[in-house]
């Protein structure tokens, strides 16, 4: 708790000790009502002073019509009608609803800041004669050099120079799968380093680091509001001015045309006021939202608005890239088929180099099966997308790509028919050879597409790939549709047709790593990256972010997105239902104010309890 909630629990438990003390008092000895209001007046004040003072200051700033002024009309209203122990009584359970929701409030932004432990406090910088200084991560340039000792988060994202260790990512996935890294490897900030020393040469500045990335979405997330959101906002706007009018024609009309009664009239219209506070839904619903976002970040999810969280619940159609979404990217050599004289190391070579600059899983992959090159050998590099490479490797024209690439550049070469993705090879327009790489599906890749589909889903593949590798994949992973041969722009197209066919309230999601598809991103309704494999360009394009790259969280993600939507419907209907029927009965003089209170306070702890559900999550 923190003090200024713990004050007002001091202050709850010393006025309802007063208010207990004084109706005993006056169930024991005849107090007059003057004094007795003198003595209820103490607790009236003690707990009520704040919700006083900014009634007052409502009215006199112009914002009149909020739940302050409602409670301190209706208590007043009701002191001066002699109901004294019930106006205390509003009061009071107001202020523990208060309480109450602003700890459930605190609880879930808890949530959220333990994810927000991943920011780092400072960094070990090395200088150039070898002494450490802790400074401020953000005033490291690029290209320092960083020391991690082990237990330390790694605080800039960039790649070990010397040292070995495993890191630990569950901060930034939700899961603590142990990664191996080493001399060379590429790290993100975030993750905890085990018990190995790392030196490592930071590549980007703290603010373009992952961990600075996703703190920024996280704390702007609450900014995209989602339609239920504005849509309760907009009610309590025209909401409450309407009860309060409401009231005012209970209290002056019925006593003017029934000829007299004034005092029951009244007393009436205060018990709706009390009953008519909207707090209930001004308060859960963004919770809701908030909960939803921060339980499923707390699953590697990072859902950047609650607009997209509520969007997620009608998806229909899913539409996936292949290399890096559904299969993990890393191809391995499996033949090295060379032609015209070359041999197989010399065509390894010139493919590895010609790919140096290249940040497509396809090249990474056969930069690595190729080992250490001397990368300056290759210059003017040009990626053509979709296609491949074209680079000056030695001073000759090098191309590294598919078949398509080929045709275009009119190359006479031998077709390679295996079964994985070929890249096939060219120098000075003479075909050197082809190599077939072969990628493997992710793990979860089959569970996540059939979780989908039980879901009632349509599941589509996009790929630039070949049709034979798409329809191997497709098969294996029983997809409803796959489109092969796609250009980035045929990709942009495919999902504009499924756009402009799709029903009005269906949404579709596209998942990818952002090479390549970066534009589909920006144009599903709702863009899914892989964080962590994916390129900046798509965490920034996306609209959630999954940070282990597991395709089967997008269900997991649908998942928690329908039940929050749930959660906000049935508080909304349940919240506007006890509201109408008590509002009737207390403008008929059934229910009094401690029927309001029920209405009021308890409506709303049952509404933020029911909220409170969204911050647990089974992870699976
Ligand atoms: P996907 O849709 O599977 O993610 P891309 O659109 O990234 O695929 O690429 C489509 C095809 O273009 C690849 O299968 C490959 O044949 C070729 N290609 C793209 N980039 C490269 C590259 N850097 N080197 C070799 N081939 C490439
Ligand atoms: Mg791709």
């Amino acid at each position: 708790m923190t003090k200024k909630q713990k004050k007002t629990l001091k202050r709850i438990i010393i006025s309802a000790v007063l208010y207990l003390a004084i109706i005993l008092a006056s169930k024991l000895v005849a107090i007059p009502w003057y004094l007795e209001l003198v003595l209820f007046l103490v607790p009236y004040f003690i707990i009520g002073h704040d919700v006083l003072r900014k009634a007052v200051l409502g009215i006199v700033h112009g914002e009149v019509f909020d739940e302050n002024f409602l409670m301190a009309v209706a208590t007043v209203g009701a002191l001066c009608l002699g109901e004294f122990s019930e106006s205390v009584a509003v009061m009071l359970f107001y202020q523990i609803g208060e309480l109450f929701q602003s700890y459930a409030v605190g609880k879930s932004r808890k949530s959220i800041s333990d994810l927000m432990d991943i920011r780092p406090d400072s960094a070990n910088l090395e200088t150039a004669d070898g002494t450490v200084s802790t400074v401020d991560p953000d005033d490291v340039p690029i290209g320092s050099v960083l020391v991690v000792r082990p237990g330390e988060k790694v605080p800039i994202d960039g790649e070990v120079i010397s040292g070995e260790s495993t890191l630990n990512t569950a901060a930034l996935t939700g899961e603590s799968k142990p990664r191996f890294v080493h001399p060379g490897s590429e790290i993100i900030s975030g993750c905890v380093n085990g018990d190995g020393l790392l030196k490592l040469r930071t590549t980007k500045l703290y603010g373009e680091s992952t961990v600075a990335k996703i703190l920024d979405m996280v704390e702007n997330s609450s900014l995209k509001k989602a339609r239920a959101e504005n849509f309760i906002t907009k009610f309590a706007h025209y909401y409450t001015p309407a009860v309060c009018i409401g009231a005012l024609v209970l209290a002056i009309l019925p006593p003017l045309v029934l000829g007299g009664g004034w005092l029951t009239w009244i007393s009436r219209a205060l018990t709706f006021l009390v009953i008519s506070c909207p707090c209930a839904l001004v308060i859960s619903i963004p919770l809701s939202f908030f909960g939803g976002i921060g339980g499923a970040s707390r699953c590697g999810i990072l859902i950047k608005g609650g607009n997209y969280l509520e969007a997620l619940a009608n998806t229909s159609i899913a539409v996936f890239d292949k290399t890096g979404t559904l299969t993990k990217g890393v191809f391995a050599v499996s033949q090295v088929s060379p032609a015209n004289g070359c041999t197989e190391k010399e065509l390894l070579e010139q493919a590895a180099l010609a790919e140096s600059f290249s940040s497509h899983p396809i090249s990474k992959s056969l930069r690595e099966a190729c080992g250490e090159l001397d990368a300056r050998r290759a210059t003017d590099a040009q990626e053509i997308a979709g296609h491949g490479v074209r680079t000056m490797v030695d001073g000759h024209v090098v191309l590294a790509g598919n078949a398509r690439m080929m045709d275009d550049s009119k190359i006479t070469y031998t077709k390679n028919t295996g079964t994985g993705t070929v890249v096939y090879v060219a120098r000075d327009g003479q075909f050197l050879g082809s190599v077939l790489i072969a990628d493997e599906v992710k793990e979860h890749s089959k569970q996540a597409i059939a979780a989908l589909k039980a879901q009632g889903v349509r599941t589509i593949m996009l790929t630039g790939d070949s049709e034979a590798v798409a329809s191997e994949i497709s098969g294996q992973l029983g997809l409803d549709e796959y489109h092969a041969q796609l250009l980035p722009a045929d990709k942009v197209n495919r999902v504009e047709e499924l756009l402009a066919t799709k029903g009005k309230n269906d949404i579709l999601t596209f998942a990818g790593d952002g090479i390549n598809d970066a534009p589909v991103l920006m144009r599903a309704d709702v863009g899914i990256a892989m964080g962590a494999m994916g390129s900046d360009a798509a965490i920034e394009a996306a609209d959630v972010v999954l940070m282990d790259d597991d395709p089967a969280k997008i269900s997991l993600a649908m998942k928690i997105s329908r039940k929050c939507m749930s959660i906000v419907y049935q508080n909304i209907v349940f919240a506007l239902a006890v509201k109408t029927i008590f509002l009737l009965l207390g403008a008929l003089g059934i229910a009094n104010m401690w029927w309001a209170v029920f209405a009021d306070v308890g409506v709303m702890i049952l509404a933020v309890l029911n909220a409170m559900r969204m911050l647990i999550v089974e992870k699976n």
